[in-house]
């Protein structure tokens, strides 16, 4: 018998094991039926919002069984499954089953990771998590950092320890004002966290230089240099580069090594932005792809991206872990990171948040049930189908393959009949293609996103998703020219009839 007071929100060990046992073997068959299911629903808000209704806050409570159910029958039958074999869309994994389960382990001992009284093992866990994070993608033994809640997030923590590294020390104090105008230098596929960054940290897009990408989408280092001398010789303060592993639109992966050599020569902070490709860094095969990235000052790296955990999840990783406590600790006066002993790891002096959940369980816990030759086998078997879509939709006659870097592929539906007579082709096909892929979202049949590359829309697939099969690649291929075919005829029809009269055979 349970001594515990009865709250309105207690529930005896018996209440919790019936709603908990009913949630796994419910989710169990969710996963076990997954590829069976819709990519995502066909229902529209309004449709969502009158499933649940528009009761009012209830004044009295139900039995948490009841709800559980209801919540799982609500989700599980209307939503966006990213689990889903065929789900390629922007950069969002499938998660790991262990993931769930750790999350709920987690939220039952419920530590707060950001100070170590609050969370002894569960900050030993983070730590341990990041060093293995480090150890997989080959950086060295003194990086340390901090687990975040995405990409977004792990390139803010990096930035704002970029800037405080390199501004004068009275940056705070007396604020940006303090130093010479900073500049921050990145391609022009850097992601859109750059521009937010900017607003936060007192840079201004003005401080953003935005470099070309060369024709194989990496970073023009010979541009890069010119940029930062110039902006040298007119009063600016230089202050960090950021390199792409892989760019979230195509998957290029800058060359870093040469980044990493300005950043000597000009004493800049060297920032990675891996939140996607990183964890490809420990293949073999792409080991001189990635060289330089064991030079860098800083990574941001998602492990709800390829690493395939539940949301949230994002990483810093700095080189010197020293940079992110002068950065966000308000004592910094008694930092002394080689007497572990006295000192206790606090991540609250480490990063942004103060009270923060315990991320580390759900990729700790994957990182072993799979290992090192697991996560590599996984991660080279997305990048292996990815190179399949290219490869169909290279030698499909109505397909044109545009972009294949890492696990993304790009391309593009292009008709056979109907666009030699048109003088706004590259118009129409990416009027086209936008419509296919608003149709194939729509359809619950795939899920793609799209990318422009070169000022073509086209349909981007990438795949962070260890559900997805060759018999995935090949019939995603056949549905998209499916779908291609029937709405580039209903346009024609649509837009002209008389033309596409002429082109019936
Ligand atoms: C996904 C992504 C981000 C943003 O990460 P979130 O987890 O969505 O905040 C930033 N940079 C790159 C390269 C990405 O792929």
């Amino acid at each position: 018998m349970s001594k515990q007071t009865t709250t309105p929100v207690s529930m005896t060990a018996e209440e919790f094991k019936t709603a908990g046992y009913h949630l796994i073997d419910r989710i169990a068959f969710l996963l076990d039926t997954i590829q069976e299911r819709p990519v995502t629903t066909t229902k529209t808000a309004d449709q969502l919002r009158s499933f649940l209704g528009t009761a009012p806050l209830p004044e009295t409570g139900i039995s948490a069984d009841a709800i559980i159910k209801r919540a799982t029958n609500l989700l599980f039958d209307h939503s966006l499954l990213n689990g889903h074999p065929k789900f390629l869309g922007y950069i969002t994994s499938s998660a790991t089953p262990i993931g769930a389960l750790a999350d709920l382990l987690g939220a039952a001992v419920n530590p707060n990771v950001g100070a170590n009284i609050l969370s002894p093992m569960a900050t030993e866990i983070e730590q341990q998590t990041i060093r293995w994070l480090g150890e997989f993608i080959g950086v060295g033994p003194s990086y340390g950092g901090i687990l975040v809640s995405g990409g977004n997030m792990a390139n803010f923590t990096a930035f704002l320890a970029a800037r405080t590294a390199k501004a004068p020390k009275s940056i705070k104090t007396e604020g940006i004002a303090s130093s010479k105008p900073m500049t921050v230098y990145c391609s022009k596929a850097t992601h859109a966290w750059i521009e937010k960054a900017s607003f936060f940290f007192g840079i201004g897009t003005g401080g953003i230089r935005w470099i070309e990408q060369d024709e194989h989408h990496r970073i023009r280092i010979d541009l890069l240099e010119q940029a930062i001398t110039r902006d040298l010789e007119n009063g600016c303060n230089p202050f960090m580069v950021i390199g792409n592993a892989g760019d979230v639109s195509t998957g290029a992966v800058d060359d870093l090594r040469s980044i990493s050599a300005l950043c000597k020569t000009y004493d800049l902070w060297f920032h990675i932005d891996g939140a996607y490709g990183a964890p490809a860094a420990a293949l073999p095969e792409l080991k001189k792809v990635f060289e330089g990235i064991a030079d860098a000052d800083s990574i941001a790296i998602d492990p709800h991206k390829w690493l395939y955990s539940p949301l949230e999840a994002g990483c810093t990783l700095v080189k010197d872990p020293n940079t992110l406590i002068e950065t966000y600790s308000t004592h910094p006066v008694y930092y002394n990171f080689n007497d572990t002993e006295s000192r206790p790891h606090n991540y609250h002096e480490y990063g942004f948040q103060n009270s923060r959940g315990f991320r580390a369980l759900k990729i700790w816990a994957a990182l072993q049930q799979a290992g090192r030759k697991g996560y590599i086998q996984m991660i080279r078997q997305n990048i292996e189908l990815s190179q399949l879509l290219f490869h169909l939709a290279d030698k499909h006659s109505e397909l044109e393959a545009v972009t294949q870097h890492l696990s993304i592929t790009t391309l593009r539906y292009v008709p056979l009949l109907g666009l030699d007579t048109m003088d706004n082709r590259e118009t129409y096909l990416n009027t086209l293609n936008e419509a296919l892929l608003n149709v194939l979202q729509r359809s619950g049949e795939v899920f793609l996103s799209n990318a422009i590359v070169n000022g073509k829309y086209c349909l981007r697939g990438c795949i962070v998703n260890f559900r997805t099969s060759e018999k995935d690649i090949v019939e995603i291929v056949e549905t998209i020219v499916h779908e291609g075919r029937k709405l580039h005829r209903k346009l024609m029809n649509h837009s002209a009839p008389v033309q596409l009269m002429n082109h019936r055979q």
